[in-house]
């Protein structure tokens, strides 16, 4: 029999620092019983002869039992259980007579009329004992070598079912490749083996844009998902020096190796990219892209170190050269996008966070207001006021944009017929964004809405910038055809900054043309742009147009747009954009 290590020097060896991490890293403790390991006690015990055998792992201060025979308890304490010793000692134990051993006399086992014990030790492929395969009999007994051989052979099985197991959830079906679990697993060594502040690289290779995947298994089904990924792995095994692990369906991922520089793995990656486009069978149907992201020991998550990958391989798509290094500053954009999306969605559920300011447009050739332009206000309530400028754009390209329309209108609405009811007949514009125009119901719903609260279809003004309607010409023609017949006025924003074709927007049932506010700026000094100004102003008026000028903020703009014959003018000049109260003072002011 070995002599056991002293139990009080468990805790400062390295050895037992590692052994503990490698049986806490399978998770088997405290997990549920399972037939696969019970089947091998209930062997065991036969096998002897003997009422008791267990799988019993040594953890820190207890010995917990995978699997039981003739035991009640789920564990029992560390200290001079035999099974311990075994784990210490990585051999096999026997103690004939348990009252007879100087060392287990007092283990609390001959109290319960155990005499005998045999373990063999649960020994990992890198040479960690987790504990012992043991079996207890109640009188003093020997072993023979046959005996403690298929002892052994147990314990040899229970461990090849324990790392089956834990493989499993580590290693993909398809490739055959370690997979995310083990990624982030071994992510976790790296950083432990690493000096804190070091910095690592690893790339993400992604055979084909979601768009391609989607493709493909439409025309062939799932199947061909995986006969991408086997077609490509002999060429992945040139990308990537070390282990390869396959981290999403076509998505490969590893790490450098130390000391390489971020330029030399991107020409490698470059070069490994280069190789690829111009072999095998995929190339005329997918896009390769590899995503770099450098991480600092100690300073990143494995999961955000996947996720900053993944981003950079995505990005890859629009790079023309395919390999992409991960920028924090581009994902600073991205999270603030998808913060946005989210806020701006329990915005729109609450009751508190958004507004309507409304900002009058003033008749140049008498200086009275009749209309104003509904503008969009969110207050968060956390990080305060957000533009506008900054959210809208954001939810245009979400299914929020519905909603938000129908906030916006039914507010609007709700405001205008509050001061029909005071005597204020002001027409008020609202901005609608392109996907408005694409939902199949949206002229009825503003319909609808305009009965609801009472009011002439000509009090609502609709205002399109140029993009918007350039975005589904033919949708947005048809939508605004069927707004503008039912007598719901029609304006063309920020005129002047798209690229929309001049037969189009003619053909546009269109009231009003709204000049950009950019060319105002400098307009004074600028001969050019007051011929550009000029010259927008004659030819919307050609078409049949109203010509309204955006963010005129000086007389001498105003004097040279009254000249040129524009019609209305909205700007800070006259008013910001105002909230109800403060409008009504405003539009008393100029009566009085
Ligand atoms: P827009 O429709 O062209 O609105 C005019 C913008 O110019 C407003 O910015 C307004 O506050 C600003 N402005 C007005 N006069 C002046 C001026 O004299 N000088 C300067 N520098 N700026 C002036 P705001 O409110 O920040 O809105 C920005 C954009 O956001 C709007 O441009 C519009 O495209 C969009 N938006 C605002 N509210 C809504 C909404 O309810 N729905 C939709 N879909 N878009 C909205
Ligand atoms: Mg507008
Ligand atoms: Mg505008």
């Amino acid at each position: 029999m070995n002599s056991p290590i002293d139990p009080t020097l468990w805790t400062c060896s390295a050895y037992e620092v590692a052994r503990l991490d490698a049986l806490h890293r399978l998770e088997l403790l405290d997990t549920p019983p399972s037939e696969a390991f019970d089947r091998i006690t209930r062997m065991a015990a036969q096998l002897f002869n003997l009422p008791i055998a267990a799988v019993s792992l040594t953890d820190s201060d207890r010995q917990w039992f995978k699997s039981k025979v003739g035991v009640e308890h789920d564990a029992i304490p560390r200290m001079r259980a035999p099974c311990a010793t075994v784990a210490d000692t990585a051999g096999v134990l026997v103690v004939p007579d348990l009252l007879e051993d100087e060392h287990f006399r007092d283990s609390g086992l001959a109290e319960g009329g155990i005499r005998f014990y045999a373990g063999a030790p649960l020994n990992t492929s890198e040479g960690y004992c987790l504990g012992a395969m043991c079996v207890l009999g109640t009188e003093p007994r020997q072993v023979t070598a046959a005996e403690s051989q298929a002892l052994q052979d147990l314990a040899t099985m229970v461990m090849a079912q324990i790392e089956l197991q834990h493989a499993l959830g580590r290693i993909d079906p398809v490739s055959g490749l370690p997979n995310r679990n083990q990624f982030i697993g071994d992510f976790t060594d790296i950083e432990l083996a690493g000096q804190a502040g070091d910095m690592r690289l690893a790339a993400l290779v992604s055979l084909a844009s979601p768009q391609e995947l989607s493709d493909a298994q439409r025309v062939m089904g799932a199947g061909c998902l995986d006969d991408m990924v086997r077609d490509a792995m002999p060429q992945l095994r040139l990308a990537g020096a070390g282990k390869i692990y396959h981290v999403g369906t076509t998505q490969f991922a590893f790490f450098a190796p130390p000391g390489i520089s971020l330029e030399t793995f991107c020409s490698q990656l470059q070069s490994w990219l280069d190789v690829r486009a111009s072999h095998g069978r995929a190339r005329f149907l997918t896009t390769t892209t590899v995503g770099i992201a450098p991480f600092t020991i100690g300073q990143t998550e494995g999961l955000d170190l996947l996720r900053n990958m993944h981003s950079a391989a995505h990005d890859g798509l629009a790079a023309e050269r395919c390999v992409r290094v991960f920028s924090s500053e581009h994902d600073a954009i991205l999270q603030r996008r998808f913060w946005l999306v989210n806020a701006f969605g329990a915005a729109l559920a609450g009751r508190d966070q958004l507004h309507l300011v409304y900002q009058p447009k003033v008749m140049l050739k008498d200086g009275a207001c009749a209309s104003v332009e509904a503008l969009l206000r969110w207050t968060h309530p956390e990080i305060g006021a957000i533009s506008p400028g900054e959210f809208i754009p954001v939810i245009e390209g979400t299914s929020l944009a519905r909603a938000t329309t129908e906030w916006v209108l039914t507010a609007a609405m709700r405001q205008m017929a509050a001061w029909r009811h005071d005597g204020v007949a002001l027409q008020v514009a609202v901005n609608v964004s392109a996907v408005n125009l694409e939902e199949p119901d949206f002229c009825d719903r503003v319909m609808q809405l305009l009965r609801r609260h009472g009011l002439p279809p000509s009090s609502l003004a609709i205002e399109l910038t140029e993009s918007a309607l350039m975005r589904n010409p033919k949708v947005a023609q048809a939508t605004l055809e069927r707004l503008a017949r039912a007598g719901v006025q029609l304006a063309i924003d920020d005129f002047g900054t798209g690229y929309s074709s001049l037969s189009y927007l003619q053909s546009l049932p269109a009231n009003v043309v709204k000049i950009d506010q950019s060319f105002m700026r400098n307009l004074a000094h600028d001969e050019r742009r007051r011929a550009l100004v000029g010259t927008m102003i004659k030819l919307s008026h050609d078409l049949g147009h109203k010509v309204v000028a955006e963010g005129v903020e000086t007389v001498e703009v105003e004097d040279f747009l009254r000249a040129a014959g524009c019609d209305e003018v909205q700007g800070y000049l006259h008013a910001r954009p105002l909230a109800p109260n403060a409008l009504a003072e405003w539009l008393a002011g100029r009566a009085g």
